[in-house]
């Protein structure tokens, strides 16, 4: 008796994605980098592992992600090293490592890749997630601000993603948050008591972030807390006031959040997010703001920068019920274009360089090395949805001519047993299928 050997499962709060998810991931990821390169920003990859310090200098040691979240761990030579949070920290350390800001003006980077928090795991937060962000270094000019965020409602729209809202505050600077602070923490001693246990920690070590607490209790006492619009210096409140206007100039809707900090140590000034009603709990597609300071925290020379993260996992949840509920073609399965069925070991040399020939032209070809009856090899083209069957039997090596069979219509073509011939019939028939893919096929 073989010994019952228990399957090894995925860790707690990561995932598989399978196709035909993945499809529809490839058809958001495309659309990004094409809404991104029309604004001017290139791609960077930094590694997924960093320096541990990297992450407690920039994000902030109080932090939420810094004190409970990090997947951080000993090297072998005693180095700590963290599988990265997030993203921002690592291009602002590669921007100072290759000295980006010797050739001047702005580096406007962007990244798409795996993000890992030991969070509780819940429908739209995992432990290992995926953001697509990007960076403006070098400007601290409002335009920068409103410019970013239009770029991210245009892809938002061109993803066809309705019912989303921008959340728009600012966190100050180092010169007005103090006061503030003061006039918080003061605040929240009177509190402090009526608040839940996380929050008497924060009223502490971190009292902006109670102001993010989610806890239905404490609201009330949070909406009566002094806020950070309140005690803006001049230069911040103006920056403020020109971020707003160019939206209102561009046509983008927001709404104040005076609430809204964030939970990175390094904003300055504009913070945003948006939501989306798509979503349940975790609603927050995407986040971002201005770290005027992030480069000198990090040992770099002052490059003030603009940038933001979009959660992929939950772009592509309220990109799936979108498009469910409009006229737009989910991505289904992907469906081959033809299927090779051989009959007989002679054929199998015959098909076998037909698919390597046509799969050289990039149209998707499907075959099987098994020996099989053609009734049988017909049920599985239809079976995997293949638009065309390319039989090639005895006869057709005799007589030099390939049977193809439409399986959509069943009419069925003789075709010159010559693989460019074949690829020109099929070219030809799916040509005349207005607006379809000639790899597939499909309707595009
Ligand atoms: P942050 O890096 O915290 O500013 O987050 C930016 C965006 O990343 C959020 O708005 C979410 O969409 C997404 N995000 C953050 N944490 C998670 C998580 N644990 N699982 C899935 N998405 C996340």
């Amino acid at each position: 008796m073989p010994k019952h050997i228990e399957p090894i499962q995925s860790v707690k709060g990561t995932r598989d994605l399978l196709p035909p998810e993945t499809e529809l991931w490839q058809r958001v990821e495309e659309e990004a980098r094409r809404v991104f390169q029309a604004y001017g920003f290139r791609e960077i990859r930094t590694p997924i592992l960093e320096a541990t310090a990297l992450f407690a200098r920039s994000v902030g040691a109080d932090t939420d992600i810094v004190t409970k979240e990090m997947y951080t761990f000993q090297d072998r030579d005693e180095e700590s090293l963290t599988l990265r949070p997030e993203a921002t920290a690592s291009v602002v350390r590669a921007y100072i490592e290759h000295r980006l800001y010797h050739e001047g003006g702005l580096h406007k980077l962007y990244y798409l890749g795996p993000m890992f928090r030991r969070d509780r795991p819940q429908k739209g937060r995992y432990r290992q997630f995926y953001q697509m962000g990007a960076e403006v270094l070098g400007s601290d000019h409002p335009a920068i601000d409103v410019e970013t965020i239009e770029m991210l409602v245009l892809l938002l729209e061109r993803l066809a993603l309705q019912e989303f809202t921008l959340l728009l505050n600012s966190v100050g600077c180092p010169r007005c948050r103090p006061e503030y602070l003061k006039v918080l923490r003061r605040a929240l001693e009177e509190v402090r008591a009526n608040l839940c246990a996380d929050c008497q920690r924060r009223a502490v070590t971190n009292p902006l972030r109670v102001l993010d607490c989610k806890v239905e209790a404490d609201q009330p006492i949070i909406e009566r807390l002094p806020r950070m619009v309140d005690y803006l210096c001049m230069e911040c409140r103006q920056h403020l006031e020109a971020v707003k206007s160019g939206l209102q100039d561009s046509g983008v809707a927001y709404q104040d959040v005076p609430r809204l900090v964030r939970g990175l140590d390094y904003y300055t000034r504009t913070t945003f997010e948006i939501t989306s009603g798509a979503l349940g709990a975790q609603n927050a597609i995407l986040g971002g703001g201005r770290y005027d300071g992030l480069s000198e925290m990090l040992g770099g020379p002052p490059a003030p920068g603009f940038g933001f993260a979009i959660g992929e996992d939950r772009l592509a949840l309220a990109v799936k019920e979108a498009w469910e509920k409009q006229p737009i073609e989910a991505p289904r399965a992907r469906r081959p274009l033809a299927y090779i069925a051989w009959m007989g070991d002679a054929a199998l040399g015959a098909a076998a360089k037909l698919a390597r020939e046509l799969r050289r032209q990039n149209l998707s070809i499907e075959i099987s090395y098994q020996p099989n009856k053609l009734k049988r090899a017909l049920g599985t083209a239809s079976k995997i949805g293949a638009r065309f069957t390319v039989i090639i039997g005895e006869g057709e090596l005799a007589s030099g001519r390939y049977q193809v069979k439409d399986m959509g219509t069943g009419q069925q073509d003789e075709v010159e047993a010559d693989p460019g011939k074949v690829a020109a019939y099929l070219h030809e028939k799916t040509a005349k299928r207005e607006g379809s893919n000639p790899a597939t096929g499909e309707r595009t």
